[in-house]
């Protein structure tokens, strides 16, 4: 460490200046905030300037899915506020943004900087920190950052010879696994509504019990933690039992746990408790989220939610309110290129309010609530949607680029643009979800379409559970009576569905369902004539072999005349658009596939199979053809919901399960969405591409 300013090496004080100075410049021609070029090309002078500026100071790093920037900016409060600490407030949470932040503060000045999930190993061990805080895990931007716990096996790398501190959730059994190789933990205890994540144990693969009272185990010994710090309603509450109130501006559950967890890492700095969170109590908005606006005759808050998890504590939020709610959704980079996540989001809680769906995939949406029965409209422009439902209150929430877009917009203090009226689409019944029911036996006399999600708490991570929601809606919109079961993977299959969906997973989850459904339950089903959609990790272990996650061979339920093995390519990732051979072969026509991947096996089909369809964009199966079909029995690897963007395959499905040809539905929502995407599979240039061939 060095004790002066006279012994920074010259290369370091040259790519300090130099990161300052592309920044400004960059700032003065409004190219940016300037803090990623700046700090990039501060890194090509000296790489190893994260290091040099970080090692000189007290550093906290906080990471984790969602709260990020909150956090961070409660936790500078807390330390006396952006006089007294350096921090990448706007959120450049990757190495340039972290070298821009530090090089803008003078050297040994304390530094409270968010980081990338992706990158906090390479952080840590360039700046050592003091301490590192891990808020929670839960899948988001499965396309670029991974599967939930491939992040979580990369923290417990980077973590297990960890000289500071980790601060870190106890309530998140996928942090708490993250955390316990660090040699010094403190936990708190900050709760967490979001844990479809977690159901399988991260370090045994068996299952997590979830108790009423918020304790948590697995068989192996991964249990909860004592907090030494736990939100309580809205107090802050000691191990020694001190209650303190938190009185933050900031709303909702979300903000009270991200303000106890950094309470518990500005302890570690010296703050005491009660001085620091009435530091934070001033924070009224943070980068724009939770500021309140006037744009016309509307007075808008903006919330920002980028996945199911967030949306949960969303949720909560609003629940009892009654301002309409403008929805933005974007799937760029940053925020995920595959927005089916949105179907993990419960927006059936929105039912009774009036919903405006916008931004660059407002269709995904429109389509989402449709079949979670809210009333809505679309209008893709965000600040036309912003005064489409007149004056008054509105609820905006946007995911990462579509509510830094509104902001930006915004700020240009634009005209009011009048909104055309766009036609409401008023919502229509769709069948509730009960989770697993007493077993009927088919020819029982029941008439209703029953429609199985199988084990979606493990084969759940991809959104693919809405396809049962599509199927057993189409089904009631048709005057069939339909149930919709979510089976989970704790009980014992349903057996007389009329169709079984099986969706995408992880492999450790991938492997446990198998495992499960090796007691013959599926394979009974399908014996007795019931329909299967197979997607992703259910498609690869519906068939005769499929890879675990170290590559190993698995047997498969032999459903499908297909094997899979791991790929040596890269993981298919991206869209998809695949031709089904015409004239299709099935009960009724298809229509061109569209869908996302994202896969690291890919499959082998054997005589008793046909593909579904030739891929004309991106892998599918990897030798040009796109998913498998035999009898009742149909692959695929396309999530989106793949039923949600084809709606001709969920009638070809219904077609199947009940042999008749399916009446007409109003499908102009469905029918944008898919036009939307052949269009943007078009722009994207229509190309097949086949990776990681098998060798033999
Ligand atoms: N884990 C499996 C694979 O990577 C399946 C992934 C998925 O279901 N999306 O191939």
């Amino acid at each position: 460490m060095s004790a002066a300013g006279a012994a920074v090496p010259l290369r370091t004080r040259a790519a300090r200046r130099a990161t300052l100075a592309v920044g400004a410049l960059s700032r003065r021609l409004h190219l940016g905030s300037g803090s990623v070029v700046g700090g990039r090309v501060g890194l090509a002078l000296e790489p190893r300037l994260l290091e040099r500026l970080g090692r000189d100071r007290p550093v906290v790093l906080v990471t984790g899915t969602n709260g990020k920037t909150t956090t961070t900016r409660l936790l500078v409060a807390a330390l006396g506020g952006r006089d007294a600490v350096a921090t990448n407030a706007a959120g450049s949470n990757l190495p340039a943004g972290l070298v821009a932040a530090l090089a803008a503060a003078p050297p040994r000045r304390p530094a409270v900087l968010e980081v990338d999930e992706g990158y906090l190993g390479r952080v840590v061990a360039a700046v050592r920190p003091q301490v590192a805080v891990l808020l929670n895990l839960s899948r988001d931007q499965l396309d670029r950052v991974s599967e939930v716990r491939m992040v979580a096996a990369r923290f417990r790398a980077a973590l297990a010879d960890f000289d500071g501190t980790v601060v870190a959730n106890a309530d998140d059994p996928l942090v708490v696994w993250a955390a316990s190789t660090a040699p010094k933990v403190v936990w708190v205890g900050a709760g967490q509504l979001w844990r479809s994540d977690a159901v399988g144990c991260p370090a045994c693969d068996g299952e997590i019990v979830f108790a009423d009272d918020g304790d948590w185990w697995s068989d192996c010994g991964l249990r909860r933690p004592v907090p030494a710090l736990v939100l309580h309603d809205d107090d802050a509450v000691t191990a020694a039992g001190e209650h303190v109130a938190l009185a933050l501006a900031l709303p909702g559950r979300c903000n009270r746990a991200n303000a106890v967890v950094a309470a518990a890492a500005a302890g570690e700095l010296g703050a005491e408790l009660g001085a620091a969170l009435g530091a934070m109590a001033g924070v009224d908005a943070v980068e724009g989220r939770f500021a309140t606006v006037e744009y016309g005759p509307v007075r808008v808050r903006l919330l920002l939610a980028k996945n199911p998890a967030g949306w949960t504590e969303l949720l909560e939020l609003l629940h009892g309110g009654d301002a309409p709610v403008v929805i933005g959704i974007n799937a760029r980079v940053a925020d995920g290129h595959d927005p089916s996540w949105l179907w993990d989001v419960d927006f059936e809680q929105l039912r009774g309010r009036t919903v405006v769906a916008t931004g660059e995939r407002a269709a995904d949406l429109a389509v989402r609530l449709r079949y979670a029965g809210v009333e809505h409209v679309t209008v893709p422009d965000q600040l036309r949607a912003l005064v489409q439902r007149g004056p008054g209150r509105v609820e905006y929430v946007g995911n990462y680029t579509a509510f830094q877009d509104l902001r930006r917009s915004l700020a240009r203090r634009p005209q009011v643009v009048a909104a055309t009226a766009a036609p409401l689409h008023r919502a229509s019944d769709t069948p509730k979800a009960v989770a697993a029911s007493p077993p009927r036996r088919r020819g029982d006399g029941v008439s209703a379409l029953r429609v199985v999600v199988v084990h979606p708490d493990l084969l759940g991570t991809y959104g693919d559970a809405g396809n049962g929601r599509v199927l057993a809606a189409r089904a009631a919109w048709r005057g069939m009576a339909a149930e919709l079961v979510l089976a989970p993977s704790g009980h014992a299959l349903p057996d007389g569905g009329d169709v079984y969906c099986i969706g995408g997973g992880e492999d450790g989850p991938e492997l446990q369902a198998a495992e499960r459904l090796a007691d013959g339950s599926l394979a009974r089903a399908v014996d007795g004539g019931a329909v299967l959609l197979a997607v992703c990790a259910g498609y690869q272990l519906v068939g005769a072999e499929f890879p675990d996650a170290s590559g190993g061979c698995r047997p498969g339920l032999g459903l499908l005349d297909v094997v899979t093995y791991k790929g040596t390519g890269r993981r298919a990732v991206g869209e998809v658009l695949a031709e089904p051979r015409r004239p299709f072969d099935g009960l009724i026509g298809l229509e061109t596939l569209t869908g996302f991947e994202n896969h690291g096996g890919l499959t082998r089909l054997g005589p008793g199979v046909t593909p579904l369809a030739d891929t004309r964009l991106g892998v599918g199966n990897g030798d040009g053809t796109e998913g498998a079909w035999s009898g009742r029995v149909f692959g695929t690897y396309l999530h989106g919901p793949v039923l949600a963007r084809n709606p001709s395959f969920a009638d070809l499905l219904l077609a199947t399960a009940t042999g008749t040809t399916p009446a007409p539905l109003d499908d102009e929502e469905e029918e944008a969405l898919h036009g939307e995407r052949l269009r943007a599979a078009g722009r994207a240039g229509w190309r097949t591409r086949v990776i990681g061939r098998r060798a033999s």
